[in-house]
């Protein structure tokens, strides 16, 4: 007897698409496709699509705050950086989010955090990155690691320290090496997986980049980087030699630095809805094409340079900006951002995966983002239960 079974539904398996199969669900898994088997609870999938729960490996979904002017200001014409340089951007978001308790902040996220898995979301990365005193960074990491157990059954959070910014009254060299400091506490009380660093013209450079990661390392985190968002500064160079999982951005990455991202199978992260949001062209795609690179998409959400907590409309945004395929805009919000946060058992609906699956109305891949202002979200299933259903 299995716990599920969802009968006669399309679905994209193993990066192909599978017509009128019938899905077993057992102990949270995928456990047959045989047809006639008994479960406790039958899905009708006729007319129905069934995905592979959605993941979004890059966001920034704890913070207070609100800086909607200055998406104003840059619809009147003022650039990201120049706004980060007179005191907005992210020290804004630091301000806010220093100022409030830990109950606020857990409050803010989680309704965030509802609006995603309702979109079909069932693995979600977050980082720290805007408290930067080791104080304000812990609020951040303890608020993450409360959410990830408390909405365990909901989503699975995949907590990131973010090395993010330099406060303009603060000495680099003693930032840096405060941040250091900073990482062997947070090892002591496994606060976080991964260890990120923006290293951009507006953030930290390549030696100090180089050193934190290089003492991430050391502890055993696994890395991630903001890899020539604004400027080519070899960010993708420096994640390819130090390994890191993924690198994310890419925007102005050389041709050399994808070639070694390839050599050290780090991933590229996409966020096209920072490139729509700061109206950025888009990365070097043919050329990712041409090296067989696998790259995910993110969300990127944050208050600054992407509002949208949806990977579905982050997909959407890949296949009109980014010009990706359906089946790429699919595979890099599933499969492949599960390899950029470093997970084996899910973004597939092949047999033995967990059973994180999103099922929506419709016959086709591509109706998913096709229909984007439709709720067209039926089922979304975690573990193998059923944690939302939709009319
Ligand atoms: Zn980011």
């Amino acid at each position: 007897m299995y716990d599920l079974v969802i009968k006669n539904v399309n679905a994209y398996v193993g990066r192909r698409v599978e017509e009128g199969i019938d899905i077993g669900i057992s102990d949270g898994k995928v456990a047959s496709f045989s047809k006639n088997i008994k479960a406790r609870r039958i899905i009708e999938g006729e007319g129905l699509f069934a995905l592979p729960g959605l993941i979004d490996p890059h966001t920034h979904t704890v913070f207070a705050g609100n800086r909607s002017h200055e998406f104003a200001l840059r619809a009147e014409g003022a650039r990201y950086e120049d706004i980060a340089r007179a005191g907005g951007g992210i020290l804004a978001t630091v301000k806010a989010t220093r100022t409030v308790g830990k109950e606020v902040l857990y409050y803010l996220s989680k309704q965030r955090i509802y609006t995603a898995i309702e979109q079909g979301t069932t693995t979600m990365e977050i980082k720290s990155g805007y408290g930067l005193t080791q104080e304000a960074e812990f609020k951040m990491l303890e608020v993450i690691n409360l959410l990830k157990t408390d909405m365990s059954d909901e989503i699975d959070i995949v907590p990131t320290f973010l090395a993010h910014a330099i406060d303009s009254d603060t000495d680099r060299v003693k930032y840096v090496n405060d941040i250091i400091r900073m990482l062997e506490k947070i090892k002591e009380k496994s606060l976080c997986e991964f260890v990120d660093v923006f290293m951009d013209v507006i953030a930290f450079n390549k030696d100090e980049t180089e050193r934190i990661l290089t003492k991430a390392k050391e502890l055993g985190f696994k890395l991630k980087l903001h890899a020539d968002e604004i400027e080519d500064t070899s960010a993708s160079i420096l994640a390819a030699k130090m390994k890191a999982v993924s690198a994310d951005h890419l925007l102005k990455a050389s041709k050399q630095g994808l070639e070694e991202l390839k050599e050290s199978g780090t991933v590229p992260v996409l966020l096209p809805a920072t490139a729509f949001f700061l109206k950025e062209s888009a990365p070097d795609i043919s050329y990712m094409r041409r090296l067989a690179l696998d790259f995910a998409i993110g969300s990127d959400f944050n208050p600054g340079s992407s509002f949208i907590l949806s990977q579905r409309w982050a997909g959407l945004m890949g296949i009109q900006l980014y010009n990706l395929t359906v089946q790429e805009a699919i595979d890099a919000i599933t499969v492949n951002a599960a390899k950029a946060i470093d997970r084996e058992d899910i973004g597939n609906l092949e047999l033995g995966f967990k059973a994180d699956v999103v099922i929506f109305k419709g016959n086709s891949l591509e109706e998913f983002f096709y229909n984007i202002s439709f709720p067209v979200i039926k089922y979304i299933l975690k573990h193998g239960r059923v944690i939302r259903e939709y009319k």
